[in-house]
């Protein structure tokens, strides 16, 4: 009986003692975990103070940036030291298109040496899209250069000697074209291209030294008529205002491809030299000189895209418009020869 009231005795401060123990270990878990959230609270106010104190201090700043403008410009501006150059090392510079982004800070950096910097920019950029221009290119029958294809038709690339003499005129409108359709695609504008062929007319220049133009003052002055080369070259000539008319058809279409504008009569510089002679009378003499380099050999356009696109074809024939032109430059020779009366034939 003694025996088993000890047992019961042991079992139940055994069982005591579990009890206290997982009590005690329950509230050691639950003061940790108190612990923990006390922290992260903390944790969560402290960023909450700096994150406002930071706020504080960026408002702060951007107002004292402001004070600090605002005293600037109170302030007279100074400007960058200018070396000073004598006239020996100080150079007199032009920069075509000074006002864009490279050219101007190379007008600064020339000016900051002590240079003269003259700037010349036609705001070509943006200018043309800014009021949604339309582009008209005065381009030629020289990008065909000496032609391997007859007639010329638009479709055709040339064939242009890049080194000749006459390189920088026909290979500068090569890339003139070149340029203006870049430009139309990048900025989506519109463009016209006039593939313009020999002109002739009225106020042509007594100098200009083209056929048309030597021919006539030669004929009407009894001179020598100077054909270069053998004068089997050919070429195709347009009055004045028909080509005016074809630039206003083609301003006036919506044809962005180049068109020829130019006449397709057709004739080598021999039967042109004959042709003047006849209307102008009296008694020049048809010479051969010695050929140029380079010159086109045949050259008539193909007007079949003027004609379907623009509905534009020439009207005046050669007779009616080298009268007019023999005209012209027999006025202005009278002209001529009265402010020059001592030596007219050594000016022309
Ligand atoms: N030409 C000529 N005698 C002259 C001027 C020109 O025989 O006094 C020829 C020239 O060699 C060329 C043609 O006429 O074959 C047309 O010359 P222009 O300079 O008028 O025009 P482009 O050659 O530019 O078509």
């Amino acid at each position: 009986m003694m025996i088993h009231f000890v047992t019961k005795l042991q079992a139940f401060f055994t069982l005591l003692i579990i009890i206290l123990l997982c009590t005690s270990i329950y509230i050691t878990i639950n003061n940790t975990k108190a612990a923990d959230k006390r922290d992260l609270d903390n944790t969560v106010e402290k960023t909450y103070l700096l994150k406002k104190e930071l706020e504080d201090a960026a408002v702060r700043i951007m107002e004292l940036e402001q004070k600090l403008e605002s005293l600037e410009s109170r302030v007279p501006r100074k400007y960058a030291e200018v070396t000073f150059l004598n006239y020996l090392k100080k150079k007199r510079i032009l920069i075509t298109g000074g006002a864009g982004f490279v050219g101007s800070h190379l007008v600064d950096t020339l000016m900051l040496q002590g240079h003269e910097v003259i700037v010349a920019d036609n705001f070509f950029t943006g200018l043309a899209r800014r009021v949604n221009a339309t582009i008209l290119i005065a381009s030629t029958s020289e990008v065909y250069g000496d032609p391997d294809k007859h007639p010329q038709e638009e479709s055709y690339w040339g064939h242009v000697n890049p080194i000749g003499p006459r390189a920088c005129y026909d290979e500068g409108k090569r890339v003139s074209e070149t340029l203006t359709y870049a430009y139309a695609k990048q900025e989506n504008m519109q463009v016209r291209v006039a593939r313009i062929f020999n002109t002739y007319g009225p106020r042509m220049h007594m100098n200009d030294g083209r056929v048309v133009s030597n021919f006539i003052l030669q004929a009407l002055q009894d001179h020598e008529i100077t054909v270069y080369g053998y004068g089997n070259q050919t070429r195709s000539f347009q009055y004045v205002s028909d080509l005016v008319d074809g630039l206003m058809a083609l301003m006036e279409s919506n044809y962005t491809l180049p068109v020829n504008i130019g006449n397709p009569v057709e004739h080598t510089i021999n039967e042109f030299a004959t042709i003047i002679k006849e209307l102008v009378g009296g008694n020049s003499e048809i010479k051969h000189v010695a050929q140029v380099e380079d010159d086109p050999q045949r050259r008539r356009p193909d007007i079949s895209r003027a004609k379907k696109f623009l509905n534009w074809e020439p009207k005046v024939s050669l007779n009616i418009g080298l009268h007019k032109t023999v005209n012209y430059f027999k006025k202005e020779l009278k002209l001529f020869k009265l402010v020059h009366w001592n030596s007219p034939r050594d000016a022309l």
